[in-house]
């Protein structure tokens, strides 16, 4: 199994866990950015201090009044919306990451949720939508893997986020590497992680590997890119995760006894009615990858798609889960 793992960029509001820097001069807690502090490089950045907002300070909220949005501070009337454009297109003009984790609900950092106010009065929220410098994060980051703090306490979507950032960072190696060589092996061993996610664009992947019209290899590198963040866009698929495990299974059940069959095609039939979560079938594959010293399986990052350290006990199924990518 992979023991390598390129630490992927992560862009992090600062306040979350690292600086008492929101307006009340406090900042978030999450376990998970703990967790996951020593496996990526964090990019911290708090986008009110960097426009000089100072600690504390009032608080600024979104106001879209006939269709123009502005970031205000109401008790002081200053308008900050063209400080944090600007700031936020310069940070992110040369930052390479591969994914973001953003304050939920921030009218600077949120990507979802973030209350939009008539005016600068006492006054109910018209509705909810993306803080500025959350909006363009996602802009300039489009398919890659950005979610807020919130959303990340849910199991399926930190799994997602979890095998997108690792995948994405390897991938930012081979485009450095610009060589064909080292594509061929990246789509090799990444195969059944990107035909759990969608078989389409793992053909189309396929094809974009073999190269067969002679591309130039930093066309090949940019197709590939578009078609890897494309395969990823959408939530993982009960379906294509069963069919993974059927696929796979293939190459080790004919040294298996009939018990062992028979417990693993139980596996997949209680995973699939959403009974227990993927971690069962897939440690059962990996405890016989193991002992049969299945070469070609052990190298596939779908059975390990992130160090292990980061696996939760938490029984992750695609199966039962709505999508909450939508
Ligand atoms: S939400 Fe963003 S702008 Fe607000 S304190 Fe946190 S990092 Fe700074």
């Amino acid at each position: 199994m992979n023991n390598s793992y390129t630490k992927p960029n992560i862009l992090i509001s600062r306040c979350i866990e690292f600086d008492n820097c929101r307006y009340n001069s406090q900042k978030i807690s999450s376990d998970f950015v703990k967790k996951l502090n020593p496996y990526v490089n964090f990019i911290k950045v708090c986008p009110e201090l960097e426009i000089g907002l100072g600690v504390p300070r009032n608080p600024i909220r979104v106001i879209e009044n006939k269709e123009i949005i502005k970031l205000i501070q109401p008790e002081t009337k200053k308008d900050v919306t063209n400080d944090m454009i600007r700031f936020s297109k310069k940070f992110l003009k040369n930052l390479e990451i591969d994914g973001a984790i953003l304050k939920s609900k921030s009218p600077s950092c949120g990507i979802k949720d973030v209350k939009i106010y008539p005016t600068i009065e006492k006054s109910a929220p018209l509705r909810k939508s993306k803080g500025f410098f959350g909006s363009t994060v996602i802009e300039k980051y489009p398919l890659y893997a950005i979610e807020d703090e919130d959303r990340l306490r849910n199991h399926i979507i930190k799994e997602h986020f979890l095998r997108k950032i690792f995948l994405f960072a390897s991938f930012r190696v081979i485009k450095d590497k610009k060589s064909i060589k080292k594509l061929i092996n990246f789509h090799s061993i990444n195969k059944f992680l990107i035909m759990s996610y969608n078989q389409k664009e793992l053909k189309e992947l396929g094809n974009i590997t073999a190269n067969n019209e002679k591309k130039s290899i930093k066309k090949v590198l940019e197709d590939y890119e578009i078609h890897l963040k494309l395969a990823f866009s959408k939530s993982p698929r009960c379906t294509s995760n069963i069919n993974v495990l059927q696929h796979t299974f293939g190459y080790i059940s004919k040294d298996l006894k009939s018990k062992e069959k028979n417990l693993f095609i139980k596996s997949i039939n209680d995973f699939r009615k959403g009974h227990i979560g993927l971690s069962v079938p897939i440690s059962l594959m990996k405890s016989w990858i193991i002992r049969f010293d299945q070469s070609y399986l052990s190298k596939q990052t779908y059975f390990s798609p992130y160090p292990d350290e980061l696996v939760e006990v938490e029984n992750i199924n695609f199966c039962a889960a709505r999508d909450y990518w939508k």
